[in-house]
C-alpha cells in the first residue's frame, strides 16, 4: 500500500471485455492484513456472502434429499399395497379383483 490520504482498494478484477485484470477503482474503505478494501472486495464481506450462498445451496439440497426420500416411501408403499391386494385377489377377494380389474385393462392394450 503506497502511503496516501486515500488508499485503493487491493482488489484486481476483470472488467467486461478485458483480457487482463486492473485494480478495482474504489477506494478502500477497510484494511484486512495491511491491505485495503472497497465495501464489495471487503474479505470479510465477500465470505459472510459465500457462506450465506452455501448455506441456501445446502438447504435446497436437503430439501431436495427430503422430497426424495418421500418419493421413494411412497413409491414402496404403493408397491406393497399392490402386492397385497393381488395376493388377496389370487385369493379369491371380489373387491381385490375389481381393484385390479382397470389396471388389467390397461395392460391388456
Ligand atoms: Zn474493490
Amino acid at each position: 500500500m503506497t502511503a496516501t490520504n486515500k488508499p485503493e482498494c487491493s482488489k484486481r478484477v476483470f472488467r467486461p471485455g478485458a483480457f487482463r485484470s486492473s485494480p478495482c477503482s474504489f477506494a478502500g474503505k477497510v484494511e484486512r492484513d495491511g491491505k485495503w478494501y472497497c465495501k464489495r472486495h471487503d474479505p470479510e464481506v465477500v465470505a459472510a456472502k459465500r457462506a450465506a450462498k452455501e448455506a441456501e445451496w445446502a438447504a435446497e439440497r436437503a430439501a431436495q434429499r427430503a422430497l426424495s426420500e418421500r418419493k421413494q416411501i411412497v413409491a414402496a408403499a404403493k408397491a406393497d399395497a399392490l402386492a397385497y391386494v393381488k395376493e388377496l385377489a389370487a385369493q379369491g377377494d371380489a373387491r381385490a379383483a375389481a381393484i385390479l380389474e382397470p389396471l388389467d385393462a390397461e395392460a391388456d392394450r
